[in-house]
C-alpha cells in the first residue's frame, strides 16, 4: 500500500530529487512539496483514505490543520469523516484560530498536516486545541521526515516516513560536486 502512495508522490512531483536549499538554510538532495499531490482531488481523496485507515479506530468532532500546507488534506479528511474542518494560521508569532473558528470545550480534534519535519507546527496546533479547551484525539501527517523525532504523546500516523539527509551548506556533498541548485517544482522525478 505504501508503494502505491510513494508512486503517487513520484508521479505528481510531490517528491523531487536534485539539490535544494530548504527554508531552514540547510541543503538537501530531496524535496517534498505535497501541494503537487494535493492539486489532484482523486489522489488527495486516496491519500486521505489511506491515512484514516492507519488512524482508525477514530472518533473525532473536527479536524484542525495548520495553514497553509495542511488545509487541503485536512479538509478532505474531514469530508470523509463527515465532521467540520478548521485551520490555525500565523499572522505574527504562534498559530491561532481566526475567522471565527471555535473549538467547543471537550471536542475531540484530529490534527492533520502535510509534512512534519521537526514537529513544530503540529505541536503548535496541539497547543491551540488544548488552549481552546479541546481534546487531541490523534495526529495524522502525509509525510513524516522527522526521522522519529516528532513525538506528540498522542496517537500518530503518517503515510510515508522518509529519512532525508540535510547538510549545512559548507558540508553539502552536492555543493562539493558543483551541482547547480534546483528550484522546487522545476524537476519532478520521472518514472
Ligand atoms: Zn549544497
Amino acid at each position: 500500500m505504501s508503494d502505491q502512495i510513494m508512486d503517487i508522490f513520484l508521479r505528481t512531483g510531490a517528491l523531487m530529487e536534485g539539490h535544494f536549499v530548504l527554508t531552514s538554510g540547510l541543503h538537501s538532495g530531496k524535496y517534498f512539496q505535497c501541494a503537487q499531490l494535493l492539486q489532484y482531488p482523486d489522489y488527495t481523496e486516496f491519500a486521505a483514505r489511506e491515512l484514516l485507515l492507519k488512524l482508525s479506530p477514530l472518533q473525532v468532532d473536527l479536524v484542525i490543520s495548520p495553514a497553509l500546507g495542511g488545509i487541503v488534506i485536512g479538509y478532505e479528511v474531514a469530508r470523509q469523516l463527515g465532521v467540520r474542518s478548521i485551520f490555525a494560521e500565523r499572522k505574527e508569532g504562534p498559530l491561532v484560530l481566526r475567522r471565527g473558528f471555535k473549538i467547543e470545550k471537550g471536542e475531540k480534534c484530529l490534527v492533520i498536516e502535510d509534512v512534519v519535519t521537526t514537529g513544530g507546527s503540529t505541536q503548535e496546533v496541539i497547543d491551540v486545541v488544548l488552549a481552546n479547551g479541546g481534546e487531541v484525539a490523534a495526529a495524522g501527517v502525509l509525510v513524516d521526515r522527522s526521522g522519529g523525532r516528532a513525538n506528540f504523546r498522542y496517537k500518530m500516523a503518517s503515510l510515508i516516513q522518509v529519512d532525508v539527509k540535510n547538510w549545512q551548506p559548507d558540508e553539502c556533498p552536492l555543493c562539493k560536486q558543483n551541482i547547480p541548485f534546483d528550484k522546487p517544482g522545476s524537476r519532478p522525478i520521472k518514472r
